[in-house]
């Protein structure tokens, strides 16, 4: 029976500490949404990311939302957003009534292309309709080409959001992820790297507009003794409870993104011996100076070039032997409810999709679960 046991794409690993910090909160009757572990919780946000402002949230999804917000997007106004990524980073442009405008990834890392932004932008400047804000994501862990995007951003003076959802502790040239945009945004999401079971977070290095995020994020009250609202909030912060495991989880983040990148090694190491042998299975290589978190281990395998495997073999496969594997995310301007809108596509995100497969990548994998996974691989790649 355990030999079957569900070996799951990346989930929950709680450490030691985070039952105390939750204690502490019960024993001090702290159980109220604010409190002593958000502050506590939003200071170790700021120390890791190394930005001066924090706010906790109750998800990544809300902190995408605010930093829209405080950034003026309103009805009819364009935002420029990375197309292959989880929904979550394009949704909340919709929430404000904007536009979403699809910009397909460069080869590299899976993200953004910058030169298909700067055209982008190009085009929009001719026509009057430049976006208030751009959001690229760093996929799986790895940094985008953040550098050059916030640059191009400069250049046309549109503020860059960083969705870093999946990239806490990632870097380039140890700035870290998060930290090189108006806004960074980060998920605890329970399939996240660490996590509060749900929350997030936004940071800056703008104290006003983290003041303002928090203001919003607790229904807009005013400073009066009765409730009086001159703008519309939000319920959207992190509960005091959650905020104490988060400050558990992110003690750990270290160990868990060294066991993810043991993770990457392992199945990098296996499938190089399968590429020696003929077949050609590729991975999210770092560029020089890029530390990736490997929150999850994908490869791409195109059948042309692998004895006409394909990546649906291998998920089915594995499926069999209750083990979850998932395709890449399907870009956004593949996606039903925004395949309509605007977008500026290369074909590497269709690609991305069409080949690529996110393997079982969670920080409490153990020996015997790679024994599984590997003998599953080993069938596939035997028959030929
Ligand atoms: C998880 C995720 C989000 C949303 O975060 P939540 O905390 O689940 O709302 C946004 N963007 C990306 C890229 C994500 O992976």
């Amino acid at each position: 029976m355990k030999e079957k046991s569900k070996i799951w794409l990346s989930s929950p690993h709680i450490g030691e500490n985070e039952i105390k910090y939750i204690n502490s909160a019960f024993e001090s009757n702290w159980i109220a949404p604010l409190g002593p572990n958000v502050d506590a919780f939003e200071y170790s946000i700021q120390q890791q990311v190394g930005v001066t402002h924090a706010a906790a949230l109750s998800s990544g999804t809300a902190a995408i939302h605010l930093a829209l917000i405080l950034l003026d997007v309103k009805l009819n106004d364009y935002v420029f957003c990375q197309s292959m990524t989880f929904s979550a980073s394009a949704n909340p442009i919709i929430y404000q009534g904007a536009i979403p405008v699809f910009i397909d990834s460069e080869k590299d890392t899976w993200n953004m292309d910058p030169e298909l932004l700067r055209e982008a932008l190009k085009e929009a400047k001719k026509n009057n309709k430049l976006p208030k804000a751009i959001i690229p994501v760093h996929l799986y862990g790895m940094p985008s080409k953040i550098l050059e995007i916030v640059e191009i951003g400069n250049e046309y003076e549109v503020p860059v959001i960083e969705d870093s959802a999946e990239s806490i502790g990632s870097y380039i040239s140890n700035k870290q992820c998060g930290s090189f945009g108006k806004f960074g945004v980060l998920s605890f999401n329970g399939n996240k790297i660490i996590t509060t079971s749900g929350g997030g977070a936004l940071i800056s290095a703008d104290q006003n507009l983290i003041q303002k995020a928090r203001f919003l994020a607790t229904q807009a009250r005013d400073p009066a003794p009765h409730y009086q609202h001159s703008q519309i909030g939000y319920n959207y912060r992190l509960s005091n409870i959650l905020a104490g495991i988060g400050i558990g989880q992110l003690e750990v983040l270290n160990d868990r993104i060294k066991a993810r990148r043991d993770n990457f090694k392992l199945y990098h190491k296996y499938f190089s011996e399968k590429n020696i042998k003929g077949f050609d299975i590729q991975f999210q290589e770092e560029p020089i100076n890029y530390f990736s978190n490997r929150w999850l281990t994908c490869i791409i395998i195109d059948p042309i070039t692998n004895a006409g495997i394909t990546r649906e073999d291998i998920r089915r496969e594995m499926e069999l032997e209750n083990i979850e594997t998932r395709p890449l995310w399907k870009p956004m301007h593949q996606q039903p409810i925004f395949k309509n809108l605007q977008k500026y596509i290369n074909g590497v995100s269709d690609t991305l999709f069409e080949h690529g497969l996110c393997l079982p990548s969670g920080s409490n994998l153990v020996h015997s679960d790679f024994e599984r996974i590997f003998n599953c691989l080993d069938r596939i790649f035997h028959k030929f």
